[in-house]
């Protein structure tokens, strides 16, 4: 099959969030299964033009917009292991530090910026003269490619047999602006009805991928089912319902090349399910990184994550806060992101200087340490799509504690202790008192060695790689060009 994989960011040209991880690894693996696979994404000033041998190709590429019409450059990298990355190149629209942000406000001129991209790869495909059988979209920046595909290029033989996917990675951002940027679509103002276009009043760029796609894909099976309900569809629920029978949930995979303990080349110390000494080692390390007294029997509870509400730190502070007067263990978290959270953590830690380790920033290196040196991982989000850190620390011996919800709850099976079945502990309401009551549960299961040796050797079991997933996506590919 011919795959063109269009995205806004993928690593290593240009990362803000797990959407790269899944642009990078999805598209080598099917690669890997043979097809021939195209990524499509913005050429951002940091993508390194010598250190990724970009090559111009193609000839100036005309973009129509608005009334008038705009000029690209198209690149190619074959950095990527077996897949061609094609970079649409236009300076005054992404020659600028920050993808979507200055740092602290998004860009005024952002839906401009992605009406142009949508436009622009579907030229380029043709310019280039790569047919794709499947235009795989991801999250609102390439919302607008299907709606495009069925009205700008219905007629167009070139793109008759072409079908389309949108994935959805977070419901939470949707690409929602102002009706006065519509025409730019060159689309009739009789699309602007409240079934096709509109939204509040606005102009909606995911509402217009889940609705025009041929099939819309999230990233667990939980999640497509949770954004079909007003509580986690944020105002696209009816929408959701609407494609109910082309929705579909696959559950991203884990990179074991990189999230293998065994062979990590970040750790301290290597270990496996046969030899677990290496783990204490990474305690003490972690430990010491974290200005923590070293001890390599006090259980710790270890979190990596960006702080913002929907990953429900700020009901972990006031947990902590209950646990730490009654439990012995330490507390490390690796986070970025919003003030009041950092605030409240400091305060915490006023509190008990000794017993919790904070680390404000993005660390690559130090997250796998937190894994490492964990013994028990938490993740209390208020709703969450797939989640990779409950599945690395799975990998790791590390017991993962979460809400149950999305990702979370397909991937976390509750330990039962008189069956010894299950990897890790969840809890079905995302309050203080359930996440409390669950880390104490947990802290106490740590206490018998015996038990947690085979908790820990589940969840060392659990497998889960892109080699797996692709096969779900081939399907789906399948079923859009067979329905
Ligand atoms: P999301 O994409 O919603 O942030 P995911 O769990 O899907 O959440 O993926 C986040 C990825 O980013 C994980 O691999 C996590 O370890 C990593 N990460 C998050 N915050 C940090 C940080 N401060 N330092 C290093 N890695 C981080």
């Amino acid at each position: 099959m011919n795959i063109a994989f269009v995205t806004s960011e993928a690593y290593p040209f240009a990362k803000t969030g797990g959407l790269a991880d899944v642009s990078n690894a999805l598209p080598r693996a099917l690669a890997r299964q043979g097809h021939d696979v195209c990524i499509f994404m913005p050429r951002y000033y940091v993508v390194d033009q010598k250190k990724y041998s970009l090559k111009l190709t193609g000839s100036p590429l005309g973009v129509p917009l608005g009334s008038g019409e705009k000029w690209c450059a198209l690149y190619e990298s074959s950095f990527i292991s077996g897949v061609t990355t094609c970079f649409i190149e236009h300076d005054h629209y992404f020659g600028r530090d920050g993808l979507y942000d200055d740092g602290r406000h998004a860009f005024d001129d952002n839906a401009e910026r992605f009406i142009f991209f949508s436009r622009a790869v579907l030229q380029a495909m043709k310019s280039l003269k790569f047919k794709p059988d499947v235009i795989h979209c991801n999250d609102w920046q390439s919302g607008l490619v299907p709606l495009f595909l069925k009205s700008h290029y219905a007629g167009d033989p070139f793109y008759r047999d072409t079908r389309s996917l949108m994935t959805v990675h977070n419901v939470g951002y949707q690409g929602v602006f102002p009706k006065e940027v519509f025409p730019l679509t060159r689309l009739g103002w009789e699309h602007f009805s409240k079934d096709g276009h509109e939204f509040f009043g606005q102009i909606n760029f995911l509402k217009e991928g889940i609705l025009h796609a041929d099939a819309v894909s999230t990233v667990s099976k939980r999640y497509s089912l949770e954004i079909q309900s007003r509580e986690f569809g944020y105002d696209l629920a009816d929408e959701f319902k609407k494609v109910s029978h082309r929705l579909f949930g696959i559950i991203n995979g884990v990179d074991y090349t990189k999230w293998t303990p065994a062979s990590d080349t970040l750790l301290p110390a290597n270990y496996s399910i046969n030899d677990m000494s290496g783990k204490r080692i990474n305690k003490t390390k972690l430990q010491e990184l974290m200005h923590l007294p070293p001890d390599g029997d006090i259980p710790v509870i270890g979190c990596i994550s960006r702080l913002t509400y929907q990953k429900g730190i700020d009901l972990l502070v006031q947990s902590l806060e209950w646990l730490l007067q009654s439990e012995n263990f330490n507390f490390v978290i690796l986070g970025s992101g919003e003030q009041w959270i950092i605030d409240r953590f400091q305060y915490l830690k006023s509190l008990f200087p000794e017993r919790l380790g904070l680390f404000w920033g993005y660390n690559e290196e130090l997250s796998h340490l937190v894994e490492a040196g964990s013994d028990i991982f938490v993740m209390p989000s208020r709703y969450e799509p797939c989640g990779l850190n409950q599945m690395y620390s799975m990998a790791y011996g590390t017991i993962p504690v979460v809400h149950g919800t999305g990702g979370l709850d397909d991937t976390v099976e509750n330990w039962d202790e008189a069956k010894e079945t299950g990897n890790g502990f969840k809890y079905p309401e995302n309050t203080v008192d359930q996440l409390y009551s669950t880390l104490r549960k947990a802290l106490r299961a740590c206490r018998h060695p015996d038990k947690w040796e085979i908790l820990q050797k589940n969840a060392m079991s659990f497998h889960n790689s892109w080699d797996d997933a692709v096969k779900e996506y081939e399907n789906l590919y399948t079923l859009l060009l067979n329905p």
